[in-house]
C-alpha cells in the first residue's frame, strides 16, 4: 500500500519515441523540487527481461552504473545521482526481469496457492510494491518513476497499467503524469508538427491514463498556436505545455525547466506549498565556471566502446565536473584501444596533456591500453587508470620494469606463469555471471604522502567497484620494490586499490571506479587532480 507520509507520486513517460531524455528531465524537475526544499527521489523501472543491465554489453545499453550497495544499474542513475547529490539504491531501478523473477519466486514458495498468477493483478501488484518500496524507504515527499521505452511499446504495457491503478491508490492529488514527447520540425514545410504527439497522447488515453503535462523536446521555440494546438488535442492546460529545446549542456536543463515554470505547474497540480524559491546558487556558479573556462585541455580516453560514448557516461560527467573546478574545458580525445600499438601512441598522443585508460572487460584492445601506459610512464605524461586500466597499468609495470615479460592478467591469459592480476579467492567457485562481481562500495586506506592522499585530504575514504580480478599480493613486495606503490589498500581484506608511481608527475592507477561518484556539487577529487596535473603538464610542455 501506498506510504503513510502522503508521498506524491509523479510518473515520467516517453511518447513518439526513445531517447528523448526522460531521465534529464526527470533529474532536472527532481533538482527543482529538492532545491525548493522537498526531500524528492528518483526511480527508473525499464521494461526489459535482463534482471538487472549488469549482464548487458556496454554497445547495447551504455554504462552499467553502480550503486553504494553494489546493484547494477541503468545509466540514468549516475543522472539522479549527479543532479541530486544522492544516493540511490537497487529500488531506483527495477526491470521487468526483477518483477517476474520475483513473482515467479513467490510462486514457488506457494505465495499464491490455489490460485493463477495473471499479469494483472501479480504483476501488476509486484510493480505497485516496488514504487511503493521507494517512498517508504526513506520517507520521500515525493517519488519521480521514470518508465523506460515508449509509450506504446508491448512490454511497457505493464507498467503502465500499474501507473493507472497508482492514481486509485493514493488519489488524484498526490499524482501526476507528465509525457515526454518530440515536436518534430519539418524543414520542407518550415513547420513544427503535433500529430505525432497526438497520437501518443491518444495511445495513453487508451491505456487510461490522462497526463497532467506535455514536456516537448524540440528544436525551435514553441509558438503560442502551436501551444494552443497541443493543449486542445491532448486534453491539457496550456500552461502544462512545456517546451524542452536543446541544450548546449545537460546541466542547464534545470533552469531551462525553472523558466518554463515546470516546478511550478507540478507543485499547483499535486497542491503543494511552493514553499521557497529554489535556491540554485551552487548549481549557478558550477555552470558559470563551466561556461566561462580560462583554460583547455585534450585528455585522451582509451577504451573499446569508443563508438558509443555512452559506455563511459560517468567518466565523460566526471570531467565535465573536473573541468569546471579547475576552470578548464576538457576536451575528451576518443580513441580506440584497439588501435594503438607501440608505433603509433607517440603521433595519437601527440596533442594530448592526459590520458585516462577505460574499465572494461575481456581481452580485446589490451595490448593497446599497454601501448599507451608505456608510453605515459615513460613520457611522464599524467595517466589515470580505472579498474581494467589500473590492471594494465600493472601489467605493464611488471612486464617492462620488473622484466617479468609474461606478466598478465588471468582474465586474458589463464595460463599465465606471472598472472599478476588473479581472480579473487571468493571469486574461484562462481559461475553465475549476474550480480556475482565484487560490487558495490568497500572502504579503503590511504597512505600519506601519496597523490591519492594528496587529492582527498584524508586517509579514510570509500569507493565503488565493479570487477571479478585483484592485484595478485604475491608481487606486491618486487612491484614495491621497483618504484611502483601500493597507495590505497582495503584494511580488512589487504587489497590494493590504489597503485602510484612516484617518481611521475601523476600516475594513478584504482581498481574501484571513482567516476561513479562524481557529482556537480561535489566533483571527484581524484579527476579534480588529475585535470589539474594534465594543465600543468600542458602549461610546462609549452613554455619548453
Ligand atoms: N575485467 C576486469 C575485472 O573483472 C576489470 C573490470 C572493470 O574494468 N570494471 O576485474
Amino acid at each position: 500500500m501506498a506510504s503513510q507520509k502522503n508521498t506524491k507520486f509523479i510518473f515520467v513517460t516517453g511518447g513518439v519515441t526513445s531517447s528523448l531524455g526522460k531521465g534529464i528531465i526527470a533529474a532536472s524537475l527532481a533538482k527543482l523540487l529538492q532545491a525548493r526544499g522537498f526531500s524528492v527521489t528518483i526511480q527508473k523501472l525499464d521494461p526489459y527481461i535482463n534482471v538487472d543491465p549488469g549482464t548487458l554489453n556496454p554497445y547495447e545499453h551504455g554504462e552499467c552504473f553502480v550503486t553504494e550497495d553494489g546493484a547494477e544499474t541503468d545509466l540514468d542513475l549516475g543522472h539522479y545521482e549527479r543532479f541530486l547529490n544522492i544516493n540511490t539504491s537497487q529500488e531506483n531501478n527495477v526491470t521487468t526481469g526483477r518483477i517476474y523473477y520475483n513473482v515467479i519466486t513467490k510462486e514457488r514458495e506457494g505465495a499464491y496457492l490455489g490460485k493463477t498468477v495473471q499479469v494483472i493483478p501479480h504483476i501488476t501488484d509486484e510493480i505497485k510494491r516496488n514504487i511503493y518500496a521507494v517512498a517508504e524507504k526513506s520517507d520521500y515527499d515525493i517519488v519521480i518513476t521514470e518508465i523506460g521505452g515508449c509509450v506504446g511499446d508491448i512490454e511497457s504495457l505493464p507498467f503502465i497499467e500499474a501507473v493507472r491503478q497508482v492514481k486509485w491508490d493514493v488519489g488524484p492529488n498526490n499524482f501526476l503524469v507528465i509525457n515526454l514527447t518530440l515536436i518534430p520540425y519539418l524543414k520542407a514545410a518550415g513547420e513544427l508538427k503535433t500529430k505525432p504527439t497526438q497520437h501518443a497522447v491518444k495511445q495513453l488515453l487508451e491505456s487510461g491514463i490522462q497526463p497532467d503535462i506535455l514536456v516537448c523536446r524540440t528544436e525551435h521555440k514553441l509558438p503560442q498556436e502551436i501551444r494552443k494546438k497541443l493543449a486542445l488535442f491532448c486534453n491539457v492546460n496550456i500552461n502544462s505545455v512545456i517546451e524542452a529545446m536543446d541544450a548546449d549542456s545537460i546541466y542547464d536543463v534545470p533552469l531551462l525547466m525553472r523558466k518554463e515554470k515546470l516546478d511550478e505547474r507540478v507543485l499547483a497540480k499535486l497542491k503543494l506549498s511552493h514553499k521557497v524559491e529554489p535556491e540554485l546558487t551552487q548549481w549557478k556558479n558550477f555552470l558559470g565556471k563551466l561556461k566561462n573556462p580560462i583554460s583547455e585541455i585534450n585528455i585522451a580516453l582509451v577504451g573499446k566502446y569508443i563508438e558509443l560514448p555512452d559506455a563511459y557516461k560517468s567518466i565523460t560527467e566526471s570531467f565535465i565536473h573536473a573541468g569546471a573546478e579547475n576552470e578548464t574545458k576538457v576536451n575528451v580525445k576518443w580513441i580506440h584501444s584497439e588501435e594503438v600499438n607501440s608505433e603509433n601512441v607517440a603521433s595519437l598522443l601527440s596533442s594530448v596533456h592526459g590520458v585516462l585508460v577505460a574499465p572494461g572487460f575481456g581481452e580485446r584492445g589490451i595490448e593497446g591500453k599497454i601501448a599507451t601506459i608505456k608510453y605515459c610512464r615513460e613520457e611522464k605524461l599524467p595517466f589515470f587508470g580505472i579498474c581494467l586500466g589500473m590492471q594494465c597499468a600493472v601489467v605493464e609495470f611488471a612486464r617492462n620494469v620488473l622484466g617479468l615479460k609474461d606478466a598478465s592478467s588471468t582474465e586474458m591469459q589463464q595460463k599465465t606463469k606471472n598472472p599478476i592480476i588473479d581472480l579473487m579467492l571468493e571469486q574461484q567457485g562462481i559461475t553465475q555471471k549476474g550480480g556475482t562481481m565484487r560490487l558495490g562500495s568497500y572502504a579503503c586506506e590511504l597512505q600519506k604522502n601519496t597523490k591519492a592522499y594528496q587529492a582527498y585530504g584524508k586517509t579514510k575514504i570509500n569507493e565503488r567497484h565493479r570487477h571479478r580480478y585483484e592485484f595478485n599480493n604475491r608481487y606486491l613486495q618486487d612491484i614495491e620494490a621497483a618504484g611502483m606503490k601500493a597507495t590505497g589498500i582495503n584494511p580488512k581484506t589487504g587489497l590494493v586499490e590504489i597503485v602510484e608511481i612516484s617518481d611521475h608527475p601523476w600516475f594513478v592507477g584504482t581498481q574501484f571506479h571513482p567516476e561513479l561518484k562524481s557529482t556537480v556539487l561535489n566533483p571527484h577529487p581524484l579527476f579534480v587532480r588529475f585535470v589539474k596535473a594534465s594543465l600543468e603538464h600542458k602549461i610546462l610542455s609549452e613554455s619548453n
